[in-house]
């Protein structure tokens, strides 16, 4: 156990092999718990089933190998922990925080996407479960990188899903159970999963769960402003060569690059980056990949 007790993770969905953004994800979060003389866990979140690519989890985790990020502990599968995110809402449903739902999807997209009420008389054999979110749930936290964050949870995301309809634990639920179980202290990840949570807090409140802190990473985006992942710029990381990315990487997180000596071995670069990393430099982005690549080239 380290003496300050942070514990950070990183948690990719099985979607793909790791590409820049994620690459992003998992040093930032690598560098602020190791920099703070912490533990960092890796969680593979497959619990969509459908969108998991065979052989995706296998990749990241040699990726993360090739990169020099190691974690602690075994890697953890979201698939193996349905018991744990069936406890949780049984616990909401037990208090009358949760409830089960029949409205079709098209019942919510005509009520603007966001759930406030059930469709009377809706009914469908496989229900989904939803959190009841009161009106005027007010959330505010304050993230590292982008200060205070405000969000009225009713009206951005309404009553949303812990259970889908086909069976699958909505990400929602099953991040803020692992990060509990887990025991993260700090969660280090991309700034699009920054209204996402809003929503993790309220969980976690209604659960009884401990608040981690919060950073959320400059998204980086393409030349026409897209983001990474959803453009011919996602190629995956070069597992044969990691230092030009690390370096990519480096500077994308506003990191000093005078900080990182040249022509050294990858132990070399990752001991000086942990010794030198800053988290009070990370800008809140976006940022394009171009100007990253070209400035570390
Ligand atoms: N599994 C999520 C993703 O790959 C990240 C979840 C998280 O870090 O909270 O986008």
């Amino acid at each position: 156990m380290s003496m300050t007790s942070v514990r950070g993770r990183f948690a990719p969905s099985p979607t793909g092999p790791l590409h820049f953004g994620s690459l992003l994800a998992a040093f930032g979060s690598w560098l602020a718990a190791r920099s703070a003389g912490g533990e960092w866990l890796v969680r593979i979140e497959d619990v969509d089933r459908g969108r998991e690519v065979p052989g995706a989890a296998e990749s990241q985790l040699r990726t993360l190998a090739a990169f020099g990020l190691d974690h602690d502990g075994p890697v953890e599968y979201q698939s193996h922990r349905g018991h744990l995110y069936a406890a949780a809402l049984g616990r909401l449903l037990d208090a009358g925080l949760a409830f089960e739902c029949h409205c079709s999807r098209a019942d919510v997209a005509g009520a603007g996407g966001i759930h406030r009420s059930c469709r009377r008389g809706a009914h469908r054999r496989d229900p989904a479960m939803r959190l009841r979110v009161a009106d005027g749930s007010r959330v505010a936290f304050d993230d590292a990188v982008h200060g205070r964050v405000i969000q009225d949870v009713d009206r951005a995301a309404g009553d949303f899903v812990l259970l889908r309809t086909d069976g699958c634990w909505a990400y929602q639920l099953a991040v803020v159970v692992d990060d509990a179980d887990q025991g993260i202290t700090d969660v280090v990840r991309g700034a699009d999963l920054l209204d996402s949570t809003p929503r993790q807090i309220l969980l976690q409140r209604a659960l009884g769960l401990p608040r981690p802190r919060y950073l959320h990473l400059p998204l980086v985006l393409d030349d026409d402003g897209r983001k990474l992942s959803k453009s011919r710029a996602s190629l995956p990381v070069d597992d044969a060569d990691p230092l030009p990315a690390l370096r990519a990487a480096w500077h994308a997180l506003g990191q000093d690059p005078r900080r990182l000596p040249a022509k050294v071995s990858l132990p070399a670069t990752l001991e000086a980056a942990v010794r030198a990393f800053d988290a009070s430099r990370i800008p809140r982005g976006p940022i394009a990949a171009t100007a990253v690549h070209n400035a570390a080239a």
